[in-house]
Formats: structure tokens, sequence, C-alpha cells
């Protein structure tokens, strides 16, 4: 399904590669996280996927198409199958709960919606289905600056339900998040994961969650893949 194959990248000015010849495949249905210390390269492999990152040589082939090779007009397309949950949550200060899903998910295609806030019936329906798959019905009408880091994450997460993904992406995503809250979160995400089979890439620098929600772990240290197997064969000093 995501074959990545001889994959570079390099940030303009450094001398080391960020992502140093990676070659690794991962198939639908797989939730993998994503381990290593900090800079190690994780963020920017989650990056390359969705091409918030350009690769400097190599190929991503996403269900048979290479992306690195694809127009921004096509990219744009293939990334609406593709969601990304970030670790500072990305909501859009001062709306509500409710606006900030609708607004994430739909306002993109067209921006005047950001401004006036004007969504179909059809999308206000989903964008409440969504809200309550995450358990913050209650909260639709809060502004997000009211939430629990634990509550913005779940914004996050409806906000990409709405997009219907394949592919779910997580940069770090419970990083400020404490460990029970971190757990609820990783909870989640594996649900939805389930019901939707999907494949779910975290970057998550906590082996034990990684240990207990992952079906695969793959780690990087200097932009190297240094692992590739199951839970219960990762050195706890990973
Ligand atoms: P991780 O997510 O594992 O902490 P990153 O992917 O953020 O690692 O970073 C990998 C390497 O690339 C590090 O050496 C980091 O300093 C470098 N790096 C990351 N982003 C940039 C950037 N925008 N410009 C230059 N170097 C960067
Ligand atoms: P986080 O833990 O949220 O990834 P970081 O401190 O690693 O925070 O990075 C914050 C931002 O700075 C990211 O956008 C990353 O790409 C960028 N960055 C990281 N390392 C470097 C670097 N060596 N040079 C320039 N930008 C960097």
């Amino acid at each position: 399904m995501l074959t990545i194959q001889d994959l570079v990248v390099q940030y303009p000015k450094t001398e080391e590669h960020a992502i140093d010849h990676l070659n690794v495949t991962l198939e639908k249905g797989e939730f993998v996280c994503v381990l290593g210390k900090s800079g190690a390269g994780k963020s920017t492999f989650i990056r390359s996927i969705n091409r918030l990152q350009r690769p400097t040589s190599g190929t991503i082939k996403w269900e048979g198409t290479d992306l690195t090779k694809l127009s921004e007009a096509k990219m744009r397309r293939v990334r609406s199958e593709m969601v990304m949950i970030f670790q500072h949550f990305n909501l859009i200060p001062r709306m509500t709960v409710f606006q900030n899903t609708l607004t994430g998910a739909f306002g993109r295609r067209a921006p005047y919606k950001n401004l006036f806030g004007i969504f179909s019936e059809q999308e206000k329906k989903r964008g409440f289905l969504a809200l309550e798959e995450v358990g913050l019905e209650r909260h639709a009408n809060k502004r997000v600056e009211a939430l629990s880091g634990g509550q913005k994450q779940r914004v996050g997460i409806a906000r990409a339900l709405l997009q219907d993904p394949k592919l779910l992406l997580g940069d770090e995503p419970v990083a400020s998040l404490d460990p029970s809250t971190s757990r609820r979160i990783f909870e989640l995400m594996k649900r939805i994961h389930e019901e939707r089979e999907l494949l779910s890439i975290i970057n998550v620098h906590d082996v034990q969650l990684a240990k207990e929600f992952a079906t695969r772990i793959i780690a990087f240290r200097d932009g190297k893949l240094i692992f590739d197997g199951k839970p219960e064969e990762v050195d706890e000093r990973m």
C-alpha cells in the first residue's frame, strides 16, 4: 500500500541526511509506531509521506502512484486520503469545537466558508457524528481554548475523521499530553484504525505506548532504519 524506496531527505545547508536511504513497505491494517530519539528523523519521515516535506531522492509509492512525481494539484487530491494528527493540535483559535471540526475538514475546499462558517446540513450532521465518535458532542459549542489537551487532540481526530482517511499519520500526537490522557488518545486512534481498516503511522517517543498499541514498530537513528519488527521484539532502550 505504501512502498518507500531508497528515500533520502536532506535539508538545505545541512551535511547529514535527515532520512538516509530508507526502504520500507507498509500495509493496510498495520498500526505502525515509529520510535527514535529526538532528531532521529521520525518527523521528517511522516512529513515526507504527505509531502509536507519534499524528498531529495527516492520514491514513495502510495497505492502504486509515486507521490514524489505528482503535480501539486494531483497531490492535493491524494492528500485528502491522508490525515495528520499533530503534537500541538493545529486548531483554529477562537473558534468553537464544532467550527474547528468542520472548517478543518470542509473549509479548505471553499475558503470563503472559513469566514462565514457556512456548511451544508449534511456536513453539519457528519460533523456532529464525528464529535460523537471522539466523545466531544457535549462540548461542541465551547471555544477550543477552553478544552484540556486531550480534548483538543480529540478535535484534531474528529476533524481528521471527516476526511474519510485511508492513511492516518501522527507526528508525536501525544507528546504534550500526560500518560493517562496519552493512553486514551491511543485507544481512540486504535479503535478508529480498526473500524476503518486504515494504515496508521504514528511517531511516539514512549516505547511502552508503542509496545502496547502497535502491530509493527520501526525505529530510526540518525535517519537510518535500525529496527523493523514486532512490538515484543523491541529493545526497551530503543
Ligand atoms: P525527530 O522527529 O525524530 O525528532 P526530525 O525529523 O525532526 O527528527 O529531524 C531529523 C534531522 O533533521 C535532525 O537532525 C534535525 O535537526 C534535522 N531537521 C529537521 N527539520 C529541519 C529543518 N527544517 N531544517 C534543517 N534541519 C532540520
Ligand atoms: P517537535 O518536537 O514539535 O518536532 P522540534 O523542536 O523538533 O519540535 O522542531 C520544531 C520545528 O523546527 C519543526 O518544524 C522542525 O522541522 C524544525 N527544526 C527541527 N530541527 C531543525 C534544525 N536543525 N534546523 C531548522 N529547523 C529545525
